[in-house]
């Protein structure tokens, strides 16, 4: 896909480096945040914070030498309900438990799902004027926007996950209409049921994709990829950002018998972890994609967003990342 970033005025190194999305807020946001849940603060008040500390990933981020950035997600609550809040057809509940500790507000579909404008466009514009690196358009795509709500509106999963998908399709649009080249749709739910992906899941991401030019990743968490892959492949997307470390990389299996016909953004750092990767554990990940990949197809990043992660932590795991790439880098060239 060389041709295609390219084609888009993209000039990007041998593996480029980039990072799936979400980086740690600082306690000032999370209190700040709790109190506007509480009604104790406006939302204009937490702006500036927001602001503020997205400057201070996007400087980070170039200093470290990552190529391709994100906004770091300041803004949002939960990946799912923030989308929800932001488009006709969703109510937002109390707080419900999942995957153990995390507590959120789970959306609910009660009418119709429909695209009001612009929800990330703003943000996406404030981060790109920040710096002359590519910043990466984000939404939460429409298969695991469904698979996260209740639906008390439609007679099936599939009718919602199609509309979900009309929805964010507005959204990319106006994305790639501000400037966008890059735009993530991220599919962390894709595995919830395997049989689901051809029934309807790749319909709803070429709803999403149709007719607009840019470079399309989607990020899947891992899960049951023996059930979907390679049948994922078939997902309208340039890129697929994958965790592969947590799992000890065991997807290069899987990928020698059924050869990867895409890009990939490959994991080489766990964010589950607090320990510090060394470099050459990185550039060992690195070598063994290599053995199953061609330079070109190859991008670089940790495996799922870091805001779980301390600021430090994040930060000396991202510098892993970059000294790793370029000793590889030189041994290619
Ligand atoms: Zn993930």
């Amino acid at each position: 896909m060389r041709e295609k970033l390219a084609s888009l005025g993209l000039d990007l190194p041998l593996l480029p480096t980039t990072t799936v999305g979400s980086f740690p807020k600082p306690k000032e946001i999370l209190d700040a945040r709790q109190k506007f849940i509480a009604g104790k603060l406006k939302l204009a008040d937490l702006r500036p914070l927001e602001e503020a500390t997205t400057r201070f990933w996007i400087k980070t981020q170039e200093e470290l030498g990552i190529d391709v950035l994100v906004d770091g997600e300041m803004y949002r609550g939960d990946m799912a309900t923030y989308f929800a809040q932001n488009l006709d057809g969703f109510k937002i509940s109390g707080l419900v438990r999942s995957y153990g500790n995390r507590y959120y507000r789970k959306p609910i579909i009660t009418g119709k799902i429909k695209w009001r404008g612009p929800i990330t466009v703003d943000w996406w514009k404030f981060a790109q004027s920040l710096t002359k690196k590519p910043v990466k358009g984000m939404v939460t795509g429409p298969y695991t926007m469904m698979d996260w709500s209740f639906n008390e509106h439609y007679p099936n999963r599939r009718e919602a996950c199609l509309d979900m998908a009309r929805a964010l399709h507005e959204e990319v649009k106006a994305l790639a209409k501000a400037g966008a080249k890059i735009i993530q749709v991220d599919e962390p739910a894709l595995s919830a049921r395997p049989e689901e992906l051809p029934e309807f899941a790749i319909e709803a991401m070429k709803i999403v994709t149709k007719g607009i030019d840019a470079y399309f990743i989607t990020h899947i968490c891992y899960g049951a990829f023996e059930f979907i892959y390679p049948k994922m492949l078939e997902l309208p997307v340039d890129n697929f950002d994958l965790e592969m470390s947590n799992s000890e990389l065991d997807l290069v299996e899987l990928f020698k018998k059924h050869p990867f016909t895409n890009d990939i953004s490959f994991g080489v750092v766990d964010v589950h972890s607090h320990v510090i990767e060394d470099v050459g554990l990185v550039e060992k990940r690195i070598h063994k994609a290599l053995e199953v990949l061609k330079p070109e197809q190859l991008w670089i990043d940790p495996d799922c967003g870091l805001k779980t992660r301390t600021t430090e932590e994040t930060i000396d795991k991202l510098k892993a990342i970059v000294q790793a790439v370029k000793e590889v880098r030189r041994d290619l060239t």
